[in-house]
């Protein structure tokens, strides 16, 4: 995965930023919550990538013009892959089944 070659991921500073975000998030998936499941999370994802906003990089949260949001949040392996794999691929067409 690309952003586990990034150094600044090794770095004491953001092993024990990670954890915080896990246990504040009771170390559960944050989108999988959303839906109403609970999955053990293993990934603390940025939601502004830090090789574009590097100075977001150990903030917990980032302020843009609608309001405070989360900028660390804990994922399961499968959220994190989709928040990372698919948000940048053409949407694929929906297979719409109907009879
Ligand atoms: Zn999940
Ligand atoms: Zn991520």
């Amino acid at each position: 995965m690309k952003y586990s070659g990034n150094p600044f991921y090794t770095t004491y500073k953001w092993r024990k930023l990670r954890k915080e975000v896990l246990q504040s998030d009771k170390n559960e998936c944050q989108d999988c919550k959303a839906t109403g499941i609970y999955i053990k999370a293993e990934h603390v994802h940025h939601e502004k990538s830090i090789e574009k906003y590097p100075e977001l990089a150990l903030e917990k949260y980032y302020t843009d013009g609608i309001g405070t949001h989360r900028q660390l949040i804990s994922l399961c392996e499968e959220c994190h892959m989709k928040r990372h794999d698919y948000q940048h691929k053409p949407k694929e067409p929906l297979t719409v089944e109907r009879w």
